[in-house]
């Protein structure tokens, strides 16, 4: 937390070109708007999609993309891939991730991981600006000139750390990140499905190494995550190995070889598979021919049917997926619009087949299911250039964000469903005189009362100068960026101190968690406003007891005798009462006060204030 002057004015000027990036577990793609439509831009060889990977060459070199994958594949073991796992995670979180990046990898004391390359370690976030910094570079190759923002897309179940961890990523690479966007929603844009009405759509990703699906909900340019559900450790590279292991067997039945056993052969064969799954995908049959060393090879055929025997089993496992998911969203197939196949394994026959069975329809055609993420991020950094028309609203809140006030009473800033990035700010006082500090409790949530809210963070501003209360004037402003990050300010407007805090929790709950939440308020919507008003009841009898002893103590000599009594019975009666639960009684309690303190000036009514460091809501009608 630091304390600074300053405003939460912000807004991205794109002075170079912008693109979009799928930074991608297995493979990167980056894509630029221009003339009217998304491209992919190749790299100086043609190729449309570059390894994530990055390696050491024997004579020191630092190798990105394919010459990475390429000394990985000779047996390099200076390397790491799928480092995309590892993003914004602590070690003990993907235990079983680290040992599929081909590389010793350890924690460091800030927790975060490094990577170690021989002599040479890295953080996540450095290797990614690697890889980054490469889709750059063939970009400013592509277009002939600089390349200096970007909009990078992320899985939409990566949290917020993950998120922030990507969006470094883009820093250390020197590139602006315009935004950090979800796959399914960045494919579903490649599909103009922005602009084509209200639709419910089905995102099946199958990549490299990883299965996602998604249900989206968009509404007026709106895209909200209805349900998403995968398996990390599910893609195409599990078919390779499947078929590999068929080929091996095949292998030593005829020539007595093991080609997995044995070091030098083991990425060929792997390789050979891969190349055979591919030319499967519009072939009924493939040859596969292995050299083994020493002048010899094997060689074999696979037909598509075979293929698809030994596949079928691990693909089944995405089926069960999608039936939770769609049960998760409380939708059947027959509730969607569209379904959308993105990633390279969805090329092969069986997997499109499976996918257009679960969800009731055939899939939509006409992007790239390797390039949808990429073309989508392209576009989206052209709306944000403002190169390309359409809604920039990519999501919305999915609860109220607001503060705690004295009394413990919630008071929303940004109500749940407003469209992000937003803007909101209110202004609050003290409740004391001469209050130092007030302290801002941050919640997301739908009750009344804040202990029923989720808690996101809280700090003080401090160095508020001698004042009675309700003087100083205390705007807290809360920003949500287009990332989903809540940045929260607390400003002194008299004396421009501040305290800007970006709140780490994140606020993308499980939509199952979100309508627990949502329902939990409606049923207790009576009894929260019994709650609330009685709160701010015992506030305001707290508060005017409290300074009308003190005015009391100041100005006895003032009063009669009678009256010094009757208010000081009163004074014990209100006092007593603040325990009561009686709302009732609390409310007729004050107006009586009120009226016998009305010769004891300054002893007027209170709005809601408790005798410690809070915020006061000085909004008209915040308080009786
Ligand atoms: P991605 O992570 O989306 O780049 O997907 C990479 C995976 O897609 C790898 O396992 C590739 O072997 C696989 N792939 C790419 N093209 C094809 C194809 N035509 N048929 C089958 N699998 C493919």
């Amino acid at each position: 937390m630091s304390s600074r002057r300053g405003s939460s004015a912000r807004g991205s000027q794109v002075r170079g070109r912008a693109v979009g990036i799928d930074l991608g577990t297995t493979n990167s793609c980056v894509a630029v708007y221009q003339r009217g439509r998304a491209v992919v831009i190749p790299d100086e060889e043609g190729r449309r999609t570059t390894p994530s990977a990055l390696a050491r060459s024997p004579q020191g070199a630092w190798l990105v993309g394919w010459k990475a994958r390429l000394a990985r594949e000779e047996g390099s073991t200076c390397s790491v891939i799928s480092v995309k796992r590892l993003m914004g995670r602590r070690l003990a979180e993907v235990a079983s991730d680290a040992g599929r990046v081909g590389c010793p990898v350890s924690e460091r004391p800030d927790l975060n991981i490094s990577i170690h390359l021989g002599s040479a370690s890295f953080t996540p976030q450095e290797v990614s600006a690697r890889i980054l910094l490469r889709m750059k570079e063939i970009a400013e190759k592509g277009l002939g000139g600089t390349v200096t923002a970007a909009v990078i897309t992320v899985p939409a179940y990566f949290d917020h750390q993950q998120r922030r961890a990507t969006q470094d990523a883009g820093r250390i690479a020197g590139l602006e990140v315009l935004r950090i966007i979800n796959e399914p929603t960045a494919s579903a844009i490649a599909y103009g499905m922005d602009r084509t009405g209200d639709r419910k759509v089905a995102v099946f990703d199958l990549g490299g190494g990883t299965f996602d699906v998604s249900i989206l909900d968009i509404r007026n340019g709106v895209f909200e995550v209805l349900a998403t559900g995968g398996d990390t450790h599910l893609g195409g590279d599990d078919l390779d190995w499947i078929l590999a292991s068929h080929l091996a067997k095949a292998c030593v039945a005829e020539t007595g070889i093991d080609p997995l056993a044995e070091a030098e052969l083991l990425p060929r064969v792997i390789r050979a598979a891969e190349g055979a799954k591919i030319e499967l995908s519009t072939a009924e049959a493939a040859t596969v021919r292995l050299l083994l060393g020493r002048g010899s090879a094997f060689e074999t055929v696979v037909t598509r049917r075979e293929l698809e025997g030994l596949i079928r089993a691990t693909l089944a496992r995405t089926v069960a997926i999608c039936h939770q998911v769609l049960a998760d969203a409380r939708l059947t197939g027959r509730d969607l619009d569209d379904l959308v196949l993105v990633g390279g394994a969805t090329r092969i026959p069986l997997v499109r087949r499976l996918a257009a069975e679960v969800f009731g329809r055939e899939p939509r055609g006409g992007v790239d299911p390797d390039e949808a993420v990429a073309i989508g991020a392209a576009i989206h950094a052209g709306m944000l250039s403002g190169e390309a028309d359409g809604a920039l609203l990519l999501d919305v809140l999915p609860l109220s964000l607001g503060v705690e006030t004295v009394g413990g009473v919630f008071r929303s800033i940004i109500p749940r469903n407003n469209k992000i990035p937003v803007i909101r700010g209110e202004v609050f006082s003290t409740a004391q005189d001469n209050q130092a500090a007030v302290n801002v409790h941050v919640l997301q949530g739908e009750r009344d009362m804040a202990q029923d809210n989720r808690s996101l963070c809280q700090f003080q501003l401090t160095g508020i100068e001698p004042a009675p209360r309700t003087v100083p004037k205390i705007e807290v402003t809360f920003d949500v960026d287009a990332d989903g990050i809540l940045h929260v300010a607390a400003e002194n407007l008299h004396t421009g101190d501040a305290v800007h805090v970006d709140v780490n929790e994140s606020l993308a709950l499980d939509p199952e968690e979100v309508e627990r939440m949502v329902e939990t308020a409606r049923e207790n919507w009576e009894e929260d406003k019994r709650r609330r008003d009685h709160a701010i009841a015992v506030t305001d009898l707290a508060c005017l007891a409290a300074r009308a002893r003190s005015r009391l103590a100041l100005h006895r000599d003032a009063l009669p005798a009678s009256k010094r009594l009757a208010i000081a019975e009163a004074l014990e009666r209100a006092e007593a009462l603040c325990s009561s639960g009686d709302t009732e009684r609390i409310l007729a309690s004050t107006d009586q006060l009120y009226t016998l303190c009305a010769p004891l000036r300054g002893a007027e009514r209170c709005e809601g204030m408790v005798g410690e460091p809070g915020l006061v809501d000085t909004r008209e009608g915040a308080a009786p």
